[in-house]
């Protein structure tokens, strides 16, 4: 058998993070809400209606291009594609065709180490179709319902570059992807809403050869997972259906994640097939130079960057900071516990987060904007330790309280008896009591063994109840045995 190379590229849908669709005033939060209830004339396709352009939509689109890297069009064109569906009552959708506001972008991903670069073909602001219903409350209707709440939602349509070559790089490139579209604010790209969908051009050709071979579209992937399920099937049919001389349609098909299969669904629409015209009902859209400016100034710092400074200002680990800006809400929350801790404490605030915090936001599917720990008690926990009041140990114990409870660690410390002892006379006078109760082990490290100790250290701890500081009872040992 011949050796495949895979080649994918794919379009990404991201939801703009604005309150009101793309061209009325209906809000934008309609799902899970009564079918119908975020719907106007607009919407709806009245007649005599106008749309109005959202300049928020606008705004967070430009940004998610800025923050890709794209080269912004100083103007562009909505255009009207034709197409008729039940869910979408203009019988066309408002797009971008020939003249989309973004093109040439980049997205760097890591997989197994090594970086490569992504390119981005074009990004363009579109509209959501809404939603066909066809059961309700589990038994099948004898006809379907529709639910507008989704029509006229703001969509960007992110398209890739033919430079993915593995399941791998398609989802680290979606991780990279969501995670920049996060940190720009512009999406939530929170995909059991359906704010972030993903469709997955493959083909597959014998490795060596130029010309890519014919490819499918895989509609409507809904995780990473089955983006990836989804490209190997294609993959493995593809070269099974090649190897036994067939010949690869061009297609659109769908992937039933339940079956781990995908199917045809209909043959591949060409571009014509849409009869895209400039939608006469809207101005070209013209990116004023310096408000393009303003926007780029209130771009937030983006993950590599981050990342970077993460390590470089705060001496993180490359792990550590890869945990931290993973995810826009628990690099923030980092940072917000960051400056409530002394100077210097970063590492602990982030082992404290990624020991402690971590494992219960993830037991309980929360995220760190959830946490019942306030950030800024976190920090407040750092200084606890950093100032001797704590040990690591208590610093454990009064973490648990704080996840349980959400109250303040000093309130806390108190409460429960934890506040560590630091006063040399109260910690000498354990020590002596603690040599004169063992006169052995006093005699064998006057004597030069080291290893003794360790049996005074536990008799100082069990007369202090755990609360004497270590580092002074170690110090305040060794001045008595030398004295
Ligand atoms: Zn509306």
């Amino acid at each position: 058998m011949k050796q495949y190379e895979l080649v994918i590229g794919l379009e990404v849908h991201c939801q703009l993070a604005t309150r009101t669709k793309l061209f009325c005033g209906c809000g934008t939060d309609g799902f899970g809400q009564a079918p119908n209830s975020r719907i106007c004339p607009l919407c709806t396709a009245q007649p005599g209606v106008l749309p109005v352009l959202n300049r928020r939509a606008v705004e967070l689109a430009f940004q998610a291009a800025l923050a890709l890297e794209c080269r912004l069009a100083e103007q562009s064109i909505f255009a009207r594609k034709n197409y008729f569906y039940p869910d979408l009552p203009k019988a066309y959708q408002i797009s971008q065709y020939d003249q989309p506001f973004s093109r040439h972008g980049r997205l760097e991903i890591t997989v197994n180490g090594t970086v490569k670069t992504i390119g981005i073909t074009r990004i363009h602001m579109e509209e959501d179709a809404g939603k066909l219903v066809h059961e309700l409350a589990g038994s099948k209707l004898d006809g379907s319902l529709v639910d507008l709440n989704r029509a006229g939602v703001p969509l960007i349509e992110i398209v890739s570059e033919p430079d993915i070559r593995s399941s791998e790089e398609a989802y680290a490139y979606l991780t990279a992807l969501k995670e920049v579209i996060q940190f720009t604010g512009a999406s939530r790209c929170d995909m059991e809403k359906g704010e972030m969908r993903c469709d997955a051009n493959v083909s597959v050709r014998p490795v060596g050869q130029k010309e890519f071979g014919t490819r499918t579209e895989t509609k409507n992937l809904n995780s990473f997972k089955n983006v990836k399920d989804a490209i190997e099937f294609e993959r493995d049919r593809q070269i099974a259906l090649i190897e036994a001389g067939g010949v690869i349609v061009q297609e659109t098909r769908l992937w039933d994640a339940a079956l781990q299969a995908g199917r045809s669904m209909r043959t591949k629409e060409d571009a014509h097939d849409y009869r895209y015209f400039p939608d006469p009902d809207l101005v070209p859209l013209v990116a004023d130079e310096a408000w393009v400016a303003a926007l780029k100034a209130g771009l937030s710092e983006l993950p590599k960057a981050k990342r970077a400074r993460f390590m470089g200002e705060l001496g993180l680990s490359s792990y550590d900071a890869d945990v931290l800006t993973g995810d826009k809400a628990l690099s923030e929350y980092f940072e917000k516990a960051v400056a409530a801790a002394p100077a210097g404490s970063a590492k602990t605030v982030s082992n404290l987060l990624t020991t402690e915090m971590l494992g219960r936001m993830n037991a309980e599917g929360k995220t760190a904007a959830q946490s019942p720990v306030a950030a800024e008690h976190l920090g407040a926990l750092a200084r606890l330790i950093a100032g001797g009041t704590l040990s690591s140990k208590g610093a454990k114990d009064v973490f648990a309280r704080m996840w349980a409870t959400g109250k303040d660690p000093r309130a806390l410390v108190e409460e429960l008896g934890l506040s560590q002892v630091s006063d040399d006379k109260q910690v000498m006078e354990w020590v002596r009591q603690a040599l004169a109760a063992n006169p052995k082990a006093a005699a064998d490290l006057k004597g030069g063994k080291e290893a003794a100790i360790g049996s005074i250290v536990g008799g100082v701890m069990k007369l202090s109840k755990g609360k004497a500081n270590p580092a002074l009872v170690n110090k305040l040992i060794k001045e008595a045995v030398q004295a």
